[in-house]
């Protein structure tokens, strides 16, 4: 029987357990994490703010996950370095963990870069975790002037959640568009004028330069009054722990396709990896739930003695705000078509014979089939592509390829 540690407790973690008990029942696991909850989903706090769920709903497992699967939690702890010729973790305690195998799901943290005047706001709030919105919830009302650095994912997830319960948003972000790394300019703007119609103020193409107090000053010279501030500009992955024991990292932790690490017996999944991306082609940083899960579970089977391969990539987003949804996958380059209608919008991106990217919004409808494609490099000239361009349908496949997704 074997000891296996793992040092997180989101997805990348909970896929491990998920992974490791699939093949093994008996041996010992130690889930440890900073955060003091039950496993929670952590793209839903944006929901809890909105009003659209509540803590036990949250919850990205049942209640009796850790009984279920015998695993022993020691939540509310901090690992603080890793011994790799020893095999051990040290917590913030002092107190070590040995392990024969650990896996580090560290996931990631909010980047604040240096700007004037920062250290003098009070009101500032990151958007990472359960209680950063707590944090935000207790100090605003129906009357706060909230100013968001940052029109990514999290900044307007953090929009979606307070904009019924505040007076004012406006969102400053440097690049030209909301959702830079997600959206394309023509689909950036219909999602923009769908959140404007709910109050919400833009100011793209700018930056803040510096803070005086409950002001901040932009690159543009425009000056916009705030009572509660939100840094959402980035994050870094959460990489030091392995970094100061030894593995090879670059932005992420460097893994392969079992997902372990330069160093022998510790693996690593989730936001604070590098994975192949196959549809580019290159290492780079997925930080998306189900990229973390699916590492997690990976490496869970492989630390278990089982065999598994995580080696179909890509980067992929499904994000609602207030209601109105997209699903995007892949990369933005070769040959292009698009449809629109309306708040409707397709574009798919294909080359070499393969698609490999699209983003839909509003109708994202089948969208699943388009992700298929992708993943699975499938020949454009063995479906029916004209078919599947306007409509994704079964029908343009094959009857063995249907066989092959209806079984899946
Ligand atoms: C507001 C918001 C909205 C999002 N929306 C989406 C979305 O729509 N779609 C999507 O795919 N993704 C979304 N994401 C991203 C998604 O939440 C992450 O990709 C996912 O949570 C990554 O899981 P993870 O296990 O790698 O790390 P994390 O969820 O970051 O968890 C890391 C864990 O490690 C623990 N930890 C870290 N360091 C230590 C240490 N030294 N010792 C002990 N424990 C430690 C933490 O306590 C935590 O439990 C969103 C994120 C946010 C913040």
């Amino acid at each position: 029987m074997s000891k296996f540690v793992i040092i997180g407790n989101s997805a990348g973690a909970i896929g491990s357990v998920e992974g490791i008990r699939s093949v093994d029942k008996a041996s010992e696991i130690v889930l440890i994490a900073s955060e003091p909850y039950h496993t929670y989903s952590r793209p839903l706090i944006s929901y809890l703010l909105w009003g659209k769920t509540d803590e036990q709903r949250m919850k990205y497992r049942p209640d009796s996950f850790y009984k279920d699967n015998n695993v022993k939690t020691l939540l509310g702890r901090t690992v603080t370095k890793i011994d790799a010729e020893k095999k051990t973790v040290t917590l913030d305690s002092g107190e070590t963990v040995s392990y024969d195998k650990l896996l580090n799901a560290t996931g990631s943290s909010p980047f604040v870069p240096p700007m004037e005047g920062l250290e003098k706001v009070e009101n500032k709030f990151t958007f990472m975790t359960l209680d950063d919105a707590h944090a935000l919830e207790a100090s605003l009302n129906k009357d706060s002037r909230v100013l968001v650095i940052g029109a990514g994912l999290i900044g307007l997830k953090c929009v979606e959640g307070i904009a019924d319960r505040v007076g004012e948003i406006t969102v400053v972000d440097m690049a030209d568009r909301i959702l830079p790394s997600v959206l394309d300019q023509e689909g950036a703007a219909l999602v923009q004028s769908f959140i404007e119609e709910r109050g919400v103020r833009f100011c793209l193409g700018d930056s803040a330069t510096k803070f005086e107090k409950n002001k901040a000053v932009l690159k543009s010279g425009k000056e916009i009054g705030f009572d509660l501030l939100v840094l959402a500009v980035g994050v870094r992955p959460n990489v030091s722990l392995l970094k100061e024991a030894g593995a090879e990292v670059n932005r992420g932790i460097v893994t392969n396709e079992k997902c372990e690490t330069s160093i022998r017996d510790i693996y690593a999944a989730g936001d604070c990896t590098e994975s192949y991306d196959i549809s580019v082609g290159q290492d780079r940083i997925l930080a998306l739930l189900p990229n973390a899960y699916m590492q997690g579970e990976t490496a869970g089977i492989n630390i278990a003695g089982g065999e598994k391969l995580y080696d179909n990539a890509i980067p992929m987003n499904a994000m609602g705000m207030f209601g109105y949804h997209m699903i995007t996958a892949g990369s933005y380059e070769g040959d292009i078509y698009t449809e629109k209608s309306g708040r409707n919008y397709k574009k798919l991106f294909y080359r070499d014979n393969r698609l490999v990217g699209y983003i839909m919004i509003g109708d994202i409808a089948r969208a699943g089939i388009y992700t298929s494609l992708i993943k699975k490099k499938t020949p454009l000239d063995s479906v029916d592509f004209e078919l599947i361009k306007r409509k994704p349908q079964l029908m343009a496949f094959s009857k063995k390829k249907r066989a092959e997704f209806l079984a899946r």
